[in-house]
């Protein structure tokens, strides 16, 4: 049976992209369907959005040809910290301080704009003889059958291919069509997310305090700016967000750690609810889920898309082999190798994010002794310290390839 593609991915946001790029090199024929105009993502002011890219994951975008293209808008993270703290108190003493210098010397990762990695993600695809994009365009419906899956798209036609990638994010209507169920809870929190412009140089240094009410993330950019993700009660968030600039930034302020001098707020503000959502299965016939379609974390520790990345690696993997073999790959057999290598990894994280955030985001006091001897610990502990920064790189014992940067 001839099939308009290999592999049909619904959904054109990050993960989706990074697939497709990852099989065409390969030379597996790939559809992008993405819900989007193409490029309305990439255009050319900051809108705020950014993310912390792991080691590994910036090894995957070296591999499939993506970061030469970002690299000179990345700001390297050289040294993490995290401490306890409360509005108008400098953070607790006992901190955890991770520096790159005890990671073979590199940094842990990078700081990218949404803006520079979505755009990088478009011209490559643009450029790739083996991927089709089809913007502004939904799949709606689809249907698995013995040899391939067909499935149509909001105008109307129908696509056919071996399988189809439902990297349709949170509210994965692939993943729900094809009945999988999902687990979650809300958090009853909201990220706050702008970005600042600082005074003083922020030498690299990501910082997370843990406010009773929820994290606060300073994440570095390029520049005196730094990348904000206030994650405050609901109820809070809804007053801080209606705030005029001036009186969030007043409030912000109290919260900061000292050091960056004076702040002032670029760009506009967004809010997102906090929710933890987990397909019970990544795979059903002739659908593989990946990213946020597959888990959409807490961004307590900004390891959304370096999740939805580690899928992308996996996923690409089994799948170039199987086509190298000569398999059927979108066969059971196929998927049920993606679904093993990633689902405990990808749950585990999860969770553990989960618990960081309930662990911290509380000011019983009892916790908050426990948790500031547990930093002093790992702090005072070389190896338990380079065990965490090893972690947060996302550089995993026998990686697939392409985490490892390496082609596939
Ligand atoms: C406040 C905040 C801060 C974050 N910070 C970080 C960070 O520092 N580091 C990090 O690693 N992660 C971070 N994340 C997580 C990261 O943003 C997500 O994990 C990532 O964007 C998910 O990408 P995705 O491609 O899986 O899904 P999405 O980006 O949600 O893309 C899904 C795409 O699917 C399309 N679509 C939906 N339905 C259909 C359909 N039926 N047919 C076709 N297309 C469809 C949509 O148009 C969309 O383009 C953060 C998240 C939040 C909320």
């Amino acid at each position: 049976m001839k099939h308009d593609s290999d592999v049909l991915i619904a959904g054109g946001g990050l993960n989706g992209p990074a697939l497709a790029l990852a099989l065409a090199q390969a030379g597996l024929r790939v559809s992008v369907v993405d819900a989007q105009l193409a490029r309305a993502r990439a255009n050319e002011g900051f809108d705020g959005r950014a993310y912390a890219l792991a080691i590994a994951s910036q090894r995957l975008l070296s591999a499939v040809g993506v970061w030469p293209a970002v690299a000179g808008e990345a700001q390297p993270i050289l040294q993490v910290r995290a401490a306890d703290g409360r509005a108008g108190e400098r953070p607790a003493p006992l901190a955890l301080n991770f520096d790159s210098a005890e990671l073979d010397g590199g940094p842990v990762g990078y700081m990218l704009e949404d803006r520079f990695l979505a755009r990088a993600l478009a011209d490559a695809m643009a450029a790739s003889p083996h991927i089709t994009l089809i913007p502004a365009t939904s799949v709606v419906a689809q249907e698995p059958g013995p040899a391939g899956i067909s499935a149509t798209l909001s105008d109307g036609r129908t696509l056919s291919a071996r399988v189809l990638v439902g990297a349709d994010g949170r509210r994965s209507t692939v993943a729900e069509r094809a009945g999988i169920t999902r687990t979650g809870w809300g958090y009853g929190q909201t990220a706050l997310v702008c970005a600042l412009e600082h005074e003083q140089p922020h030498h690299g240094v990501a910082q997370q305090v843990f406010l009773p009410t929820g994290p606060l993330a300073l994440l570095p950019l390029p520049g005196n700016r730094t990348s904000i993700v206030w994650s405050e009660t609901d109820a809070n968030a809804r007053t801080l967000a209606a705030l005029p600039d001036a009186d969030f930034l007043a409030l912000l302020r109290e919260r900061l750690p000292s050091g960056l001098g004076e702040v002032r707020l670029v760009g506009p503000r967004f809010s997102y609810p906090l929710n933890l959502t987990l397909a019970n299965a990544y795979i059903a016939p002739r659908v593989a889920l990946a990213g946020d379609a597959a888990h959409g974390v807490h961004p307590v520790a900004g390891q959304g898309l370096n999740l939805g990345l580690r899928d992308v690696a996996v996923l690409a993997e089994v799948l170039v082999e199987a086509h190298r073999r000569g398999e059927d790959i979108g066969a059971g057999d196929v998927l049920a190798r993606y679904q093993g290598w990633r689902r405990f990894d990808a749950t585990t994280l999860a969770l553990g994010m989960d618990a960081v955030n309930r662990l911290f985001s509380n000011d019983n006091p009892f916790l908050r002794a426990g948790r500031d001897i547990g930093m002093g610990v790992v702090q005072s502990i070389p190896s338990l310290r380079r065990a965490f920064m090893r972690q947060a790189a996302g550089l995993l014992p026998n990686p697939p390839r392409l985490l490892a940067g390496q082609k596939l």
